[in-house]
């Protein structure tokens, strides 16, 4: 059978490594006419168009789809490390803090998942928005209900993307229709990772919904799960606001903090990450380090609860993988590039100002490296999976005034994560194929 190829000409940027508060020179490439030559969906080779067209077989490049996008940006797709589908319609609702918030909107919208019907068509919205907004992996938050997850990882393989999901664990401190038990837990997290643990693009990641709604027990079966197979994810919250961690305190007294808690029933480790950790003491941040274990930087959702600030300066100079996540419902945006703009908004409050190549790489290989994945996705080197976005930047009357005569890419990327939207997404590709293209 023939083999498939594609030839995408634009202004190509992508990332090797956290370019730092300083911008590393060799920590992103840039090739403004550059291209991504594509096989069978994997990055075969990139570089700037003349040298890649020069060194390409003719009768290959004679047989390639061609998409010019010049004049336009190409980045590897978004990775969004923090978010919850089932909240996809409690987005913007008023007021209170995050165990009001909990108790009034999430829970109440979360119980209907145990229905297919809204389980799937909840889905397919969701995974329409994320790839309309240019994120094409993310780590995703079911509810208790394993309907929730078969739709969920149903509607992702039919569409070949990179995601995660997995079976919210909560036994106790939440309302009865939505609490499962250990030997339930054990059950169907065991039949949902044989189903759809490494299904095509698609892993299974063990999902506590957190601390407080898991008794000990849980979270030792939790951390047993994690550690029955050498590839499985984990995923849950820590430290997000100081009701919630003095909660923690009292429920789990012999632990030494927030994060012993996790570190006792064993859920520390490489391919866990945890939302928010706002609040960790300098202890916290080590053993997250030397654990391998990484945080989602949620600033919108941060804000809107009035959780606090994260540190990402403090993080990243701890050498924590950290990624950068919306946390919808939580959070207020599908957007990656208006939780770009947030995330420098909170960087200011420190005084370390989140600068615009650091902010693309945290949105793009950063999160890839955050959920372990960048083997796979995350940049363009060779082999990589490509999935890749392509970006508009004058798609506003406001960008384009913004950036008219000022077109380099320093100001076009931080005027896309301040002023941008999903106006800018222009397309969307998951392994080589447009899949998504903006209306006009
Ligand atoms: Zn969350």
């Amino acid at each position: 059978m023939q083999q498939r190829h594609q030839l995408v000409r634009g202004r190509v940027l992508h990332f090797l490594r956290d370019p730092g508060e300083q911008d590393a020179a060799d920590s992103f490439q840039y090739w403004p006419d550059g291209a991504l030559l594509i096989s069978e969906g994997r990055i075969a080779d990139a570089g700037p168009y003349a040298e890649l067209k020069a060194r390409t077989n003719e009768a290959l490049l004679a047989g390639a789809e061609i998409f010019d996008y010049s004049g336009k940006l190409i980045l590897p797709g978004m990775v969004d490390t923090h978010c919850h589908y089932p909240q996809s319609g409690v987005i913007a609702s008023f007021g209170r803090q995050l165990l009001d918030w909990l108790n009034d909107y999430t829970f109440p919208a979360e119980a209907a998942f145990r229905d297919p019907e809204i389980a799937s068509a909840t889905a397919e919205y969701f995974l329409d928005r994320l790839l309309a907004h240019g994120t094409t992996t993310a780590s995703v938050f079911s509810t208790v209900h394993r309907e929730s997850v078969d739709a969920f990882m149903g509607s992702a393989q039919r569409r070949k993307l990179r995601m995660l999901t997995g079976k919210v664990m909560m036994d106790r401190n939440a309302p009865e229709n939505l609490r499962d038990t250990v030997a339930s837990a054990e059950r169907d997290c065991v039949d949902l990772i044989a189903r759809w643990h490494g299904k095509d693009r698609l892993r299974y990641s063990i999902t506590p919904r957190f601390a407080p709604t898991s008794t000990a027990a849980q979270l030792t079966l939790a951390g047993e799960l994690y550690a029955s197979r050498p590839d499985l994810h984990v995923q849950s919250h820590l430290s997000e606001n100081l009701d919630e961690i003095a909660w923690v305190k009292s429920l789990f007294p012999d632990c030494r903090d927030y994060l012993d808690v996790y570190a006792h029933h064993g859920l520390l480790g490489p391919r866990t990450i945890y939302g928010h950790c706002i609040h960790l003491s300098q202890a916290e941040l080590a053993l997250m380090s030397r654990s391998g274990t990484a945080a989602a930087f949620c600033p919108s959702s941060n804000l809107f609860l009035g959780s606090g600030f994260f540190n990402h300066a403090e993080a990243a100079g701890s050498d924590i993988r950290v990624g950068l996540a919306t946390d919808v419902g939580g959070g207020t945006s599908f957007s990656m590039l208006q939780t770009m703009g947030e995330a420098y908004k909170v960087s200011q409050v420190h005084q370390r100002p989140l600068s615009p190549l650091r902010a693309w790489f945290l949105a793009t290989l950063g999160g890839a490296q955050a959920l372990y994945l960048d083997e796979f996705i995350g940049n363009f080197l060779p082999g990589k999976e490509a999935d890749f976005i392509v970006l508009d930047a004058h798609a506003s009357p406001e960008l384009e005034f913004r950036l008219r005569n000022r077109d380099n890419l320093i100001e076009t990327l931080f005027a896309m994560m301040i002023l941008g939207d999903e106006r800018c997404i222009h397309t969307t590709h998951i392994l080589g194929e447009r899949i998504h293209a903006r209306m006009c």
